[in-house]
């Protein structure tokens, strides 16, 4: 499913992801530290480092790497299936994206087809 994926993005939903990676091992474990410090956050307001700091690694809030260009990038959108350790997901910069979608119109001008014509 296509999501956009930013810093502010990953602020918003540290808390759900953390809970969701570690909800198996949060009972006395350092993990549930950090769980309850992130829950803490005000993360409508909160930072990328703030986060970094209480997590202890700056890889929940970060740039993403586009899976086509390898880059990093602020915002990437997410394709595919939801992620998961063995899913088919992929993270694509706008760059990219542009890229995609000249491929196409070049394709649609040559071949005098496209969507609109349908
Ligand atoms: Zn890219």
């Amino acid at each position: 499913m296509m999501k956009l994926i930013t810093i502010k993005s990953q602020i918003l939903e540290v808390v759900d992801n953390w809970y969701k990676s570690y909800a198996g091992f949060l009972r006395g474990s350092d993990k549930d530290e950090i769980y309850k410090k992130l829950k803490k956050l005000d993360l409508q307001t909160a930072t990328a480092e703030e986060v970094a700091d209480i997590i202890g690694n700056p890889s929940w809030a970060c740039k993403q790497k586009c899976t086509e260009c390898n880059d990093y990038s602020n915002e990437v959108i997410e394709l595919g299936e939801k992620p998961d350790w063995e899913s088919a997901t992929t993270w694509i910069c706008k760059k990219c994206l542009r890229k995609a979608v000249t491929l196409i119109n070049k394709n649609n001008k040559t071949e005098g087809e496209g969507e609109n014509e349908q």
